[in-house]
């Protein structure tokens, strides 16, 4: 099992490789309980458009791959902080735990109204408080920020 920081640094990569491709420019990744990375996805909005988010790739992946008592022992770790449609499909999938850099807040001061990405203003801990199963929750990562900004430097 490697440091949340490495794997969110295979997010940030992904992220970058996502926009490279013509996406926005987030990425995600599952760590199964070995501390393997077993699935990663960038964002799809060229293909999926506003629903085509990375951490929702790995989350839908993640719920037809692996048995309930292996999600459960998975992290999904992921650039910026879930949205409530991809904390959803986090807490739907069973996944357990779940890793990110950047907050919503500032990711909002990142993307303003763009149209593309009209980001919402409710933290994935308030959605994951309304659930029924405990999701585990690390981050913000303050030491990574500047590192997942730029992947976001003069994009929206
Ligand atoms: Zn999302």
């Amino acid at each position: 099992m490697q440091t949340d920081i490495y794997y969110l640094r295979k997010a940030i990569e992904i992220s970058h490789e996502s926009r490279k491709q013509g996406n926005h420019p987030f990425g995600a990744c599952l760590v199964n309980a070995d501390g393997d990375i077993v699935i990663t996805s960038g964002n799809t909005y060229s293909t999926d458009l506003g629903i085509g988010h990375a951490e929702l790739n790995v989350a839908r992946q993640a719920a037809v791959l692996l048995p309930a008592d292996q999600l459960l022992a998975c992290t999904l770790v992921t650039s910026v902080e879930p949205c409530c449609m991809c904390a959803g499909g986090t807490y739907w999938a069973g996944i357990g735990s779940l890793v990110f850099g950047l907050t919503e807040k500032r990711l909002a001061e990142l993307t303003g109204n763009n149209p593309e990405n009209l980001t919402m203003d409710l933290p994935c801990h308030t959605v994951f408080d309304a659930g029924q199963r405990k999701v585990n929750v690390r981050g913000p990562y303050p030491e990574l920020e500047q590192d997942i900004i730029a992947a976001h430097k003069d994009f929206w």
